[in-house]
């Protein structure tokens, strides 16, 4: 390929890239706030099934405390029945004393039993509010992956002429080249081509060397090498020469 060959490439791959991003870009902001809610989905998600597991241990100790809570409540109550049948002063001690285990037993289960209670009631509100919570970012995210389908299904044809026509100039440069110039075009806002305008680059403004307007190097059709900018690293070109 022939230095002028070589610069109508450059500059069709350059327009070829700004189309592409214009392609893009009707549909990479849907795009980034869908992967942002499909996060926040998978945390709440997360979140729901670690608290689910705590909510079920939970819930499974509660039924049992209060098995053991209405054990010791018929136990008292049964003693209670029992109290007057007691005469002789030994069976009252022990009566009592039993009592006061009892009592002391139904204080310590009954705290943690409401004590639990309230924090499974707590869990069940949070679970309900990460539902909530899920199903809305379920709606939101099926709305925009149905928005981003519509937008590339409208856009395929484009798309896909633009991609076949990079793949055939593609195949014109070395294969380090072209990720270099796409590096260049991201790192220059889609521009990598410059005219020489005032012996200045037009893309920076910078002033060039002489060589680089009016050194013989610069008009030789048979200079292969292409010369960039000092300053930006554009292509440098002299419209005349297109
Ligand atoms: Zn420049």
């Amino acid at each position: 390929m022939d230095r002028l060959s070589r610069i109508r490439n450059i500059i069709r791959w350059q327009e070829l890239y700004q189309q592409k991003k214009i392609l893009v870009a009707a549909y990479e902001s849907s795009e980034i706030k869908l992967n942002k809610l499909q996060e926040e989905f998978d945390n709440s998600q997360s979140q729901h099934t670690k608290l689910t597991e705590l909510f079920d241990n939970l819930s499974a100790k509660v039924v049992q405390e209060e098995e053991r809570l209405d054990h010791i409540l018929t136990q008292i109550d049964s003693m209670e029945k029992d109290r007057d049948n007691l005469k002789m002063s030994r069976q009252i001690k022990s009566w009592e004393k039993d009592m006061d285990k009892y009592t002391k037993d139904r204080e310590v289960v009954e705290a943690q039993f409401y004590y639990d209670k309230s924090k499974v009631g707590d869990i069940s509100q949070e679970l309900e509010t990460l539902s909530e919570n899920m199903s809305r970012f379920k709606e939101e995210i099926d709305t925009l992956q149905k928005e981003i389908s519509e937008i590339k299904a409208e856009t395929k044809d484009d798309r896909d002429a633009v991609e076949s026509e990079m793949t055939k100039i593609a195949k014109e440069f070395d294969i380090h080249f072209v990720e270099y110039l796409d590096r260049l075009l991201d790192r220059n806002q889609g521009v990598v081509m410059a005219e020489i305008e005032d012996d200045s680059c037009s893309g920076c403004n910078v002033l060039l060397p002489t060589s680089y307007h009016g050194g013989e190097a610069v008009h030789d059709a048979d200079d292969l090498a292409l010369m960039q900018c000092p300053n930006c690293f554009r292509y440098l070109y002299n419209a005349e020469d297109l």
